[in-house]
């Protein structure tokens, strides 16, 4: 059995985030992480993702993302080519595929189960991410449907859908986005909860995340709170969004009341028929490893202060959403509470600098 200073628990961009700060700080650490290769949950992208940002906006401590040659808004590969190298340039040493079943505590030190053996530690970082938790609203009939049923997570490209009559439920981003994608070649219905929220088409992840600071500031010195990024609206007017939106191909109906065997209704007793569903609806974070602790809150996330969990000093939570850090399951913004995680625990160990 290892014993280290810190275990970190995922190694997609907040994973690294942590890492490079617990380098820095001279801590000893692995970074345990269940896929085969680099990149966290980049890898699933769909085909024609891109980030919401430019590289510059995009970039984790340490080292920028380079620009992608011929995009602004990079793709999903270039982002798994950029983590893939930040973890060689920084000797991060990230043990995969290797999953964490479960964290205990073990006397002073917390113990990681895994599928390779045990590690234990003086503080665990978790940074498992969302996309292996989809969720899917539990809609009367799912089980009824008999076409395809799709989360976002599954979705590549519209070559797997075309000719076909496809659903798009969820009113975000990724919604918007692979509506987008299958307008032209599908017979597309987008379905939301409510009429689509876009933020002006001048702002993309730049504002967002200036969006985001300045709330952390106002927060910070006690002056009120300017609202969450939600505030401005859901759906980042990303090119492909725009155009598809301008071109009068992304209209959203209301959501549908349940599903047929062959499509689904609308309270008011219209039905649409479809070969497949494809449910936009989001994410869960992925703490499953982190049940034998006992500190789920009552929305099924873990209270934290910061990023250190509230009923277990020696456990930080990185990335996830905003209640682990403002934008911090972003790759511009996970770079804060990473270095503020780090540098609690070095202090929490006696290894501060
Ligand atoms: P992940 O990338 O999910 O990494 C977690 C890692 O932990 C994975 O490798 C996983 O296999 C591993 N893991 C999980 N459970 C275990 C376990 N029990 N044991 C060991 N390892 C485990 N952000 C931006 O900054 N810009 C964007 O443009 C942007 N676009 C987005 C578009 C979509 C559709 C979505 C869903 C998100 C987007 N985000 C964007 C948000 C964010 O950057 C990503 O969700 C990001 O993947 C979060 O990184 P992470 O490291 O926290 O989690």
């Amino acid at each position: 059995m290892d014993v280290v200073d810190v275990v970190v628990i995922g190694g997609g961009q907040s994973g690294l985030a942590a890492g490079y700060h617990l380098r820095r700080l001279g801590l000893g650490f692995v970074i345990l992480d269940a896929q085969p290769t680099p990149g966290g949950a980049w890898q699933r992208a769909w085909d024609s993702l891109h980030l919401f940002s430019p590289a510059a906006y995009s970039s984790l401590p340490g080292h920028l993302m380079p620009p992608q040659p011929g995009e602004t808004y990079p793709d999903a590969g270039h982002v798994v080519s950029y983590l893939t190298d930040y973890e060689q340039r920084y000797e991060l040493p990230v043990i995969r595929p290797v999953r964490v079943a479960g964290v205990r505590r073990d006397g002073e030190l917390l113990r990681v189960e895994t599928d390779s053996g045990t590690w234990r530690a003086g503080a665990v970082i978790s940074a498992t991410g969302t996309w292996s938790r989809p969720f899917v609203p539990a809609v009367p009939g799912r089980t009824e449907f008999q076409g395809a049923q799709l989360h976002t997570v599954e979705y590549r490209s519209p070559a797997d859908f075309a000719g076909q009559r496809v659903i798009v439920v969820g009113g975000g981003n990724s919604g918007a986005q692979i509506a987008a994608d299958l307008a032209h070649d599908t017979q597309l219905t987008w379905c939301a909860l409510r009429e689509p929220r876009y933020l002006a088409d001048d702002i993309d992840g730049r504002a967002l995340f200036d969006h985001a600071t300045a709330r952390r500031r106002a927060l910070d010195e006690g002056r009120i709170d300017t609202g969450g990024v939600a505030s401005l609206g859901d759906i980042v007017a990303v090119p492909p969004v725009r155009a598809a939106r301008d071109a009068g191909l992304l209209k959203a109906q209301p959501m549908f009341d349940r599903l047929t065997p062959s499509g689904v209704v609308w309270a008011d007793g219209t039905t649409a028929a479809a070969d497949a569903i494809i449910w936009c609806t989001g994410f869960r974070p992925a703490l499953a490893h982190l049940a034998p602790l006992g500190l789920r809150g009552p929305r099924g996330h873990i209270p934290t202060d910061g990023t250190q969990a509230i009923g277990e000093p020696r456990l930080h939570l990185l990335g996830y959403g905003d209640w682990t850090g403002p934008a911090s399951a972003t790759l511009i913004g996970v770079g804060r509470p990473a270095r503020e995680a780090a540098r609690e625990i070095a202090a929490f160990l006696g290894r501060s600098r």
